[in-house]
């Protein structure tokens, strides 16, 4: 790494997956670089962390590795096919194919009630699913499908658009729509109850057509070459250090003000951290906070899942009425979420088994809770997971050796996201451009969200703004 400097072309704001993109990025074009991070690792809302394995005495056994977030890598291509997301990220990043050793996932699932509708990284394997569980909409899937070829989906322009209101008109029914739309809701709308259209085709794309994989290893296989490629850029790099303050002049950036009071001065600023908590680094809160947040279980077990006792990669269920995807009232909505089996692919590092569930958060609830509450609605949160692994491994028979759960309050302590937002603000910045000259709005709240639409963000708008001087 470069030495630490004062000066800089760019500063970039966070080392989550768009902040670590962009500023590879724009190293690799010499310009001067520093890469500004809170958190003691990389990786932002998909990083990683470890626990202390011990044995039924107590006595320290040896680490656990997990990941915060990585249920799957979406986007999934094979090496060399033409025009796929996630191969143009690892050409412009420098990164080879291989080194994710990436795996296909067995194949997913939504469970909508009493209906279950798989689908694999083929959407004609899903065409014929929909045909099979919901006969009446099979021929508007087929025409949904093309809709969703022909869309144009660059668009820097945002307005919000209603994706339901879209689906409605296209014929379909309100059940269809929901059990449709219940794992894109999951993987990526700040929004309530819908989704804006521009985002459902991006979300349709990754998840049905082009679909889900695993490096080996888990995300520390992506996130070790970046950081690798941040050495190579001579990008500095400062961990454990906050950005308080964005500074202007004549309402151009100017530079960045430091926690412990460092003043770096600079050309062009790129945040990841949101645009409201960009916003409060101006010291000007305008844009609206999102409402949803989530709850994550980890449950570690003895041994991997009999694949006999269910097979398949990730679950997205639903067992109320309808699909309520919005704050709920209590604090945590236990009727819907994300059930997701990691051990489930060709090869998994870890001797022990995993299953990971995803429930629906009140931030304001978790918030306010006392240490007493909080630790009792997290104990609820567990025998609750417990349930529903019950419920879909009716025959799995093994210990359980450990639990982590993370709650929205875990998300803003290491994020700083507020609200304990997984995916922003409802409100999008496509173009990137803020009200300030020369500081740009990268990852989420962009519009381009998961780890490879983060990726790709930050790439974009380092691009554009950094090596091409602009739109
Ligand atoms: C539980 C969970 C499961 C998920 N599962 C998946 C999945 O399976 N597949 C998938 O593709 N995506 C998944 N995601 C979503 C994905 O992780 C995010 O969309 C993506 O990582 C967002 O990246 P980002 O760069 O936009 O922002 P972030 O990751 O939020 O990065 C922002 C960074 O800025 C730092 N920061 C904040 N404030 C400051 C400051 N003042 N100064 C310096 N640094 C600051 C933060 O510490 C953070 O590192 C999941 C997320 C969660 C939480």
């Amino acid at each position: 790494m470069t030495e630490p400097q004062t000066e800089y072309d760019a500063i970039v704001i966070g080392a989550g997956m768009s902040g670590l993109a962009c500023a590879i990025r724009l190293g690799m074009f010499d310009k001067k670089v520093a890469l500004i991070e809170k958190h003691s690792v990389p990786g932002g809302l998909n990083s990683y962390f470890q626990r202390v394995k011990k044995d039924k005495e107590g006595n320290r056994v040896g680490i656990r590795k997990f990941d915060v977030g990585l249920h799957a890598l979406t986007n999934f291509a094979k090496k060399g096919e033409k025009n796929k997301p996630l191969l143009k990220i690892l050409k412009q990043l420098r990164l080879r194919y291989d080194s994710l050793e990436i795996q296909e996932q067995s194949y997913s699932q939504v469970l909508f009630n009493e209906k279950v509708l798989k689908f694999t990284n083929d959407i004609e394997f899903l065409v014929a699913q929909v045909k099979e569980v919901f006969s009446e909409e099979g021929e508007r899937f087929e025409k949904l499908v093309k809709f969703v070829e022909e869309f144009d989906d660059t668009s820097l322009e945002f307005e919000f658009t209603s994706t339901k209101n879209e689906l409605k008109k296209q014929g379909f029914s309100n059940e269809f729509i929901e059990c449709l739309l219940c794992p894109l809701l999951f993987y990526g709308s700040s929004w309530e109850n819908d989704i804006d259209l521009q985002q459902f085709v991006i979300l349709f794309k990754s998840i049905f057509m082009e679909g889900f994989a695993r490096p080996y290893g888990g995300v520390r296989t992506l996130i070790n070459p970046l950081v690798e490629k941040l050495k190579d850029n001579n990008v500095d790099v400062r961990f454990k250090t906050a950005v308080k303050k964005i500074i202007k002049e004549n309402n151009k950036v100017s530079g960045v003000e430091l926690e412990d009071g460092t003043v770096l001065k600079t050309n062009q600023v790129y945040s990841s951290v949101g645009l409201p908590e960009t916003e409060s680094l101006l010291m000007k809160e305008k844009s609206k906070v999102g409402n949803l947040t989530f709850v994550e279980c980890l449950y570690v077990f003895e041994k991997k899942i009999d694949r006999e006792v269910n097979d398949s990669t990730i679950s997205f269920f639903n067992y109320a009425d309808r699909f309520n995807y919005e704050c709920p009232k209590t604090p945590t909505d236990f009727r819907s979420g994300v059930f997701c089996i990691p051990d489930n692919y060709e090869k998994v590092e870890s001797e022990e088994g995993m299953i990971r569930i995803t429930f629906i958060a009140n931030y304001d609830h978790w918030n306010k809770f006392s240490e007493k509450e909080y630790l009792a609605e997290k104990e609820k949160v567990k025998e609750q997971g417990l349930k529903l692994i019950k419920k879909l491994c009716p025959q799995d028979n093994r210990e359980l050796l450990y639990t982590d759960i993370f709650t929205p309050k875990t998300i803003t302590k290491f994020t700083s996201h507020k609200g304990g937002t997984v995916y922003g603000s409802p409100l999008k910045k496509r173009d990137g451009l803020t009200e300030t000259k020369d500081l740009y709005v990268i990852g989420t709240d962009q519009g381009y969200l998961g780890i490879v639409g983060s990726l790709l963000s930050g790439i974009t708008m380092a691009n554009i703004y950094g090596l091409k001087g602009g739109l």
